[in-house]
């Protein structure tokens, strides 16, 4: 997934950040809202990481702003503030889930499938598609029954083609899905990614529209 966390703390948003790039979640981490701004409009996220507190206003306002433009990318609120109000305004506010600091990095990956699944439609993160079954929970994909062995980025891949299977997705999307914002990107990176999936988990599953993008068959 592409995540944007929105954090000023440098230790904890360090450790966040290395841990959700570690799981193959490309992830942007910006410290003040004006820079969440702008990553936003140049960005589409799957899911957004907010901390309240920040240097340049306070996240509730923010996340307030961002629903009156009618921006519903997904929310998880990330605060040190265990106060009951602070839940219910960042609830009102328009945040899909709430994470009080210090939290544990395993509990934040298992909230973050859930939101995402939540959104995509599906909420049982099993999914079957042809000879494949993918675990969207545990990360983990079967061919035939074998567990297949995949890199933090031919993951962030086979993620996307799961979360939409049938749906055509161009490019610059899955390029999106594997970079993290700034990074360079090689005009083949994408059909080296594909390609190296495809042997993997069998060349018939994910098809070539050329021109257009990648299709994972139903
Ligand atoms: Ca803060």
């Amino acid at each position: 997934m592409r995540l944007l966390l929105i954090e000023d703390e440098t230790v904890l948003g360090n450790a966040v950040r290395d841990n959700l790039l570690a799981q193959g979640h490309a992830t942007d981490w910006v410290e003040t809202i004006s820079d969440a701004d702008t990553a936003i409009i140049t960005t589409p996220y799957d899911v957004l990481l907010l901390d309240l507190n920040l240097p340049d206003g306070h996240g509730i306002d923010f996340l307030r702003s961002l629903r009156k433009q009618g921006n519903e990318t997904p929310c998880i609120i990330l605060t040190a503030q265990d106060q009951v109000t602070d839940r219910i305004e960042g609830l009102d506010a328009g945040a899909d889930d709430y994470l009080v600091k210090p939290f544990d990095l395993g509990e934040l990956a298992a909230r973050l499938s859930s939101v995402a699944r939540r959104y995509a439609g599906s909420p049982n993160p099993l999914l079957r598609i042809a000879n494949m079954e993918i675990d969207l929970a545990k990360r983990q994909v079967f061919v035939d029954q074998q567990l297949i062995e995949l890199t933090a980025r031919e993951w962030a891949l086979l993620d996307q083609f799961a979360r939409h299977p049938g749906i055509t997705l161009s490019k610059p999307r899955l390029e999106e899905a594997l970079y993290e914002f700034g990074a360079e990107i090689e005009s083949n990176t994408v059909e080296v990614y594909v390609s190296r999936l495809r042997k993997k988990i069998g060349n018939h599953l994910i098809k070539t529209l050329r021109g257009i993008g990648y299709r994972l068959e139903e």
